[in-house]
């Protein structure tokens, strides 16, 4: 692995950051490179594509005692398959069974895939970008710049772990199966991935800023989360994660999607005690690392909204900014907060 270190000015926009580690975990991730969709269910019809008993036991005891909104993503593997899957490939090519009024379009496809991919990445993507801040040089600087037009520029050590517990508000069950046809024409293999369940998930973001302020009304950090997808949510700027300054965070945002549970515990430093995470965790940030290497020496044209590298389209307007075709659309609501018309010569 190159170790070529960062230059010392090095300026670490953490929306491109946030951009490349999630497009670095999508190529690194190993359970859902295969599985494309085949069926959506809310427990308001029977499961169509699998026999229902494979769905949990949790999944009626959520919906029949604790009266919590459910959602079920059924997925086959297709080992045949050469290319990872994608947006674009997620849905299955014979269809998706879709609930009565259910609307699959590319966002809900991204919904849906991101969910899968972070299902339990929380703390992994937590430290990976705890690992990225800590490799920079000391004298770089991290700057936040939020879709509600806030702005900071931090050391890289100004970091605090958050750590509390939610409790979402839809219980979320991926089940990935694959046909055995050679045990019999009806056999899979299962295999099922449970999200919160009627049940309290811990949660972790990454606080940035030096504290100004106890009150989160007047304190200006930022709140730093990787894993909002993983419970259905979004950034406010309509990203696949989240930037937001730390009051809109838990007053706006994150309660659309969960019930906090308990105080906010910080910390100074993420420890990954399970030797095997905390591996994937140092594969990812070199992964991460050398992208950055990539656009400290001037290579930045990746996709602001979905991290892709080597691409050939940018915004008409700044000319700064590239992003993929598809990406342009989902990708405004932040940009057009900090685009500024490239001066004409
Ligand atoms: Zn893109
Ligand atoms: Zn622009």
């Amino acid at each position: 692995m190159s170790a070529k270190p960062l230059p010392s000015d090095f300026v670490l926009d953490l929306h491109d950051l946030a951009s490349i580690v999630l497009h670095c975990h999508a190529r690194f991730e190993d359970r859902f490179v295969n599985t494309q969709l085949v069926e959506v269910n809310n427990g308001t019809t029977r499961l169509q594509s699998l026999p229902p008993h494979i769905l949990p036991q949790q999944w009626d005891i959520a919906g029949a005692i604790n009266k919590q909104r459910r959602i079920a993503y059924i997925l086959r593997k297709d080992p045949s398959l050469s290319e990872r899957v994608e947006v674009n490939t997620f849905a299955h090519p014979e269809g998706v069974k879709l609930p009565p009024s259910f609307k699959l379009g590319t966002r809900e496809l991204e919904d849906i895939l991101w969910r899968c991919k972070t299902f339990d990445s929380g703390y992994l993507l937590a430290y990976v970008a705890q690992s990225v801040f800590e490799r920079l040089p000391g004298t770089a600087r991290l700057h936040a710049r939020t879709s509600s037009g806030h702005e900071i520029f931090c050391a890289p050590s100004d970091v605090m772990v958050a750590e509390f517990e939610i409790l979402p508000h839809e219980t979320c069950c991926m089940v990935a199966y694959k046909p055995r046809p050679d045990l019999g024409p009806t056999r899979v293999d299962l295999e099922q991935h449970l999200s919160g369940m009627g049940n309290i998930v811990p949660w972790i973001y990454l606080m940035i800023g030096k504290p100004i302020s106890e009150d989160l009304d007047t304190d200006t950090r930022v709140v730093f989360d990787l894993a909002i997808t993983q419970i259905g949510g979004r950034g406010a700027g309509g990203e696949l994660f989240a930037l937001e300054r730390g009051f809109d965070y838990h007053n706006k945002l994150l309660c659309r999607y969960a019930e906090e549970q308990g105080d906010l515990q910080v910390s100074g430093k993420l420890m990954m005690s399970p030797v095997a995470l905390r591996k994937q965790g140092d594969t990812l940030t070199d992964m991460v690392m050398e992208r950055l290497q990539k656009l400290a020496s001037g290579n930045v044209d990746f996709c602001r909204y979905c991290g892709k590298d080597d691409i050939s389209t940018r915004c008409t307007k700044c000319k700064k900014a590239w992003f993929c075709r598809d990406c342009q659309a989902p990708g405004w609501k932040y940009h057009k907060v900090w685009c500024r018309p490239s001066v004409q010569e």
